[in-house]
Parts: C-alpha cells; structure tokens; sequence
C-alpha cells in the first residue's frame, strides 16, 4: 500500500444511524472509510479494499460480526488487519468469545469516540506505524511517512516507492526478521502474485542507495528466513 494514503478503516454495521456516526467521525479523524452493512458485504470490501482496519459490529444480521471475525482471522491474506468489535453493554461471555475468535481489539457500547479513535490509531500503530504517518528513525536513517522523504545522516536519498515501502517496512520494527511472504503481503500488497526473488531484487536496489555515500549495509539477511533491519 502506499505510505502517503490515509489509512481506510473498513466499517462493518447494519444500523445506517451507526453507520454514518462512525463514518463522520473516522473521517474526521484522518481516515479513509470503507462501509459494509452486512458481513457478506464485508467479506467482498475487503478484498476490493485491502483496509487497514476493520471495525466490526457485533450484532449482523446472518453472518454475526464474531462468525465474520473467525472468517477473517483464519484466511492468509486477511488475517494480519486488525480487527476492532463494538458490542452492546452486558456480554461478557461474549467478550470471551470475541477475543477468542482473534478480535484484536473490543469496544463495548455505549463508547466514546474520542476512546475508539485511540483504540484504532493502537491497532494501526502497530500494525502500520508507516500508514499512521510516523517519523522513523534507525541509526542515522530517517523516513519520514508523510513526506515520503528520507535521510540517512545529512543526505536526502532518493528511492523508487518500491524501496520505500520496503525501508519503512523494515524500519517499523528494526530486529525484526521479516520473511519475504510478509514483505509481499506488506509491500505489494496481498492480491499480487510476485516471485519472492523480486524481493531480493529490490532489497539489493535499497541497500544500493543506502550505502551510496559509503555507509554500511544496515540490513541483514537472515539465510532461510527473509531481512531484518540491524
Ligand atoms: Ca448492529
């Protein structure tokens, strides 16, 4: 996904009422807003949308909001987008059940929105510190999200965007190792078919840039596994 777009939280809810409460609000709070009014809906945005986030109703009618959570939580290339439940007051086996079902997150009705707008910008933190706009910074590297500029030291550097979504993938979480599966999920994108060797290709095309002025090679290849940033 591009780093510049405003993250798209998909908002899955039956009653219209709800529906645009949370649309008004999540737009004005720097998202993109993708709607569903059921889960099968649900189900087709998601895979038209990729979204950022999904925000779940849990009373659906047919498909409930927790049948629709195990759905997604069990599919590969849905698996990895957080998802937030709003449920009514008073169900707390089923907040049990929520969060069984892989919810990452749950919200009980009434809420306020200036707590759910926290609770999403949580989830999209950690999961997409670079959709959030953020500064990252590792060693003398800098990315800045919103810009789209980087640094290294006193240098601008200039990288194609396949480059920079790779750096401010790696740079989210540097130690960690990345496996070239999620580089594609996170870079490319989940519906694209691209040989993991294309990965390499790019990487090397990064640490060509980054090291343009002499610097050291500040990612590590991890035999068998995938990179890693330091
Ligand atoms: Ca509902």
């Amino acid at each position: 996904m591009s780093p510049s777009r405003k993250p798209v939280v998909l908002v899955v809810e039956d009653e219209a009422a709800q529906r645009e409460i949370l649309q008004y609000n999540l737009r004005a709070g720097g998202f993109a807003v993708v709607l569903a009014e059921t889960g099968n809906e649900a189900l087709l945005k998601v895979e038209e949308e990729q979204p950022d986030l999904i925000l779940l109703d849990w009373m659906l009618p047919n498909v409930s909001g927790i049948e629709l959570c195990r759905q997604l939580k069990a599919r590969r290339r849905t698996r990895a987008i957080p998802v937030v439940m709003l449920s009514a007051r008073g169900e707390e086996p089923d907040r049990v059940r929520g969060l069984e079902t892989g919810a990452d997150d749950y919200v009980v009705k009434p809420y306020s929105m200036a707590e759910l707008m926290a609770r999403l910008r949580t989830q999209l933190r950690r999961t997409h510190p670079a959709a959030a706009g953020a500064t990252l910074e590792y060693r003398d590297i800098v990315v800045d999200c919103e810009t789209h500029r980087v640094r290294r030291g006193d240098r601008a550097l200039h990288l194609g965007p396949t480059e920079f979504r790779l750096l401010s993938t790696l740079m989210e979480k540097p130690g960690r190792v990345w496996s070239r599966e999620l580089l594609l999920d996170r870079v490319w994108g989940r519906d694209i078919y691209i040989d993991t060797r294309t990965i390499d290709v790019h990487i090397g095309r990064l640490r060509k840039v980054l090291m343009s002025d002499g610097g050291d090679d500040p990612i590590r290849t991890v035999r068998g596994s995938g990179y890693a940033l330091g």
